[in-house]
């Protein structure tokens, strides 16, 4: 079983929370990257969409259409796709609407993250876009109307769809063998805000801790890194500072 087109027209409308209220997390990652958001462009991640997800967004706006790849490394991961999905892009940041995002736009840099009974315990963030999202230096800015909203939107997916739950199993499975290698706590928003590391090299075991024991990564460690950053990917990094 899979999910429809009708089962994601459920998902969006669970789910449209912005990650926080008055956060434009964009302006603090688009001075790394010609101006444009990260997650919103697709020299550095492709939208990809279940074919049922794509029908809807179809019928719903003009905002999107397939994706063109337009280098070697573009055209490996379209050719690599699952049968059921395809990459689209949107028009971009200029012309978002917010209620024609899709899941992954909605979602990003947040995924379900599965223990490794298979329990769904909170929100992981991708962290091979932590050097460039500062999202993912902060996963605690995320307010509890988000969680929720995302937390049951998945839920309902997984329950409609067996494939997404092990693509998600797996993804934790590989965060784990990440994190444990670089000997560091995954750090977790579990559900009703609580805050969760996994712990490395311990088979995945959980403990609760503090959202102030979260730590932010490179370049999102000091205003100076950020700076410096900024500069490297050939931007002006004056008047850029990290929100306090
Ligand atoms: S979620 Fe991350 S990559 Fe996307 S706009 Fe916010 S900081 Fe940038
Ligand atoms: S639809 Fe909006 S959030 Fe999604 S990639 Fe386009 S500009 Fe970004």
């Amino acid at each position: 079983m899979t999910a429809t087109k009708k089962d994601f027209k459920v998902i969006y409308d669970k789910f449209s929370a912005p990650i926080a209220k008055k956060l434009d997390c964009g302006r603090i990652c688009a001075p790394l990257n010609d101006g444009i958001p990260v997650c919103c462009s697709t020299e550095n991640a492709i939208p990809i969409v279940e074919d049922e997800e794509w029908k809807l967004l179809n019928s719903r706006t003009d905002l999107w259409k397939p994706f063109k790849p337009f280098d070697k490394a573009s055209k490996k991961i379209v050719k690599e796709l699952a049968k059921t999905t395809c990459a689209i892009e949107c028009k971009g940041v200029a012309f978002c609407e917010r209620d024609n995002r899709s899941l992954a736009c909605r979602s990003f840099p947040y995924f379900p993250y599965f223990t490794k009974e298979g329990e769904l315990i909170g929100l992981a963030a991708y962290w091979t876009f932590e050097d460039r999202c500062w999202v993912i230096s902060n996963v605690e800015v995320a307010d509890k109307k988000f969680v929720s909203e995302m937390i049951e939107a998945y839920e309902y997916l997984f329950d409609v769809d067996e494939e997404q739950y092990e693509a998600y199993y797996e993804e934790s499975a590989t965060m784990r063998r990440v994190f444990s290698k670089r000997n560091e706590p995954i750090q977790i928003i579990g559900c009703g805000m609580k805050y969760f590391f996994v712990l490395p090299k311990s088979g995945g075991r959980v403990i609760p801790t503090e959202k102030s024991a979260f730590r932010p990564v490179k370049p999102f460690t000091s205003d100076k890194v950020y700076k410096k950053a900024i500069k490297e990917a050939g931007g002006d990094p004056t008047g850029h500072s990290l929100p306090r």
